[in-house]
């Protein structure tokens, strides 16, 4: 489903990624993890389009992010190219960026309606469905003011997937909430992941890793230090970096 091959990416001078390669499987949960500054955020914003890589090919179900080949040539995409790649990637950030003028459900239902031409009713009730999926079937009409920071990550990850991805993008969704209500979106991620959606999590929820990973990289300036099953690297790292780091968060 995404598969990074040599990727580089540099802001001025300042190398965030490394010549960074992995792969995640369909249907394969790859959780995302190291210290601040490290390039998560980056590679994750690579693979959505919000970043273009400088070196190397990143490609989502075999199609190149930023480019399409003619032979042996590659091309730039134009916008609508990358806008028509992205739409199937849903993203969750660590604060949950619902519009607050917006019920939960208006939030769900804008993206089906304008970027896919969704009617009002079949977004709605799509949006429903997706609230009662959350945990949140009695929140539909609530602004996001009055929802619980756990309740607000849920509505986001909802919207999200009223795209229908094939593929989501998670960047610390439990960073911002206060620890009581982390839980909760653990919760949803861990039914999604069930169902097989492909997912990609940067976080620092160990217990989330071993429990629903199916592989862990472990990056630290820029570069993959080490990667595996989530239970071996957590139970048995191998290089003082990943030791050093883990000792921090576990
Ligand atoms: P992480 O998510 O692992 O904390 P980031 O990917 O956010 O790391 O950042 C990695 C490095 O890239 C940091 O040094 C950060 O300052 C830098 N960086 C991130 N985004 C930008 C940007 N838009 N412009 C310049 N530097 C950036
Ligand atoms: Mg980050």
């Amino acid at each position: 489903m995404v598969h990074a091959d040599r990727v580089s990416k540099s802001f001025g001078s300042n190398r965030v990624l490394k010549s960074i390669s992995l792969t995640v499987n369909t249907g394969e949960v790859l959780c995302l993890v190291g210290p601040s500054g490290s390039g998560k955020s980056t590679f994750l914003r690579c693979i959505n389009h919000l970043e273009r890589v400088d070196a190397g090919r990143l490609s989502v179900e075999g199609q190149l992010v930023g480019y399409r080949q003619k032979g042996e040539k590659l091309y730039e995409l134009r916008p609508r190219e990358a806008a028509f790649q992205r739409r199937e990637i849903g993203m969750v950030f660590q604060r949950f960026n619902l519009f607050p003028h917006l019920t939960a459900l208006e939030n769900i239902i804008q993206a089906p309606m304008r970027v896919k031409g969704m009617s009002k009713a079949k977004a709605s009730k799509r949006a429903v469905e997706l609230m009662e999926r959350v945990g949140l079937g009695d929140k539909a009409g609530h602004y996001p003011a009055h929802l619980s920071g756990g309740q607000q990550q849920r509505v986001a990850i909802a919207r999200a997937l009223a795209m229908d991805p094939k593929l989501m993008l998670f960047d610390e969704p439990t960073s911002a909430l206060d620890p009581e209500l982390v839980g909760e979106v653990l919760d949803v991620m861990k039914e999604l992941a069930s169902t097989g959606m492909t997912m990609i999590v940067v976080t620092h929820e160990m217990g989330f890793a071993r429990e629903v990973a199916d592989s862990l990289v472990f990056m630290d300036g820029g570069v993959v230090v080490e990667s595996g099953n989530p239970r071996e690297v957590l139970s048995n790292p191998q290089h003082g970096r990943t030791k050093a780091f883990l000792s921090k968060v576990l």
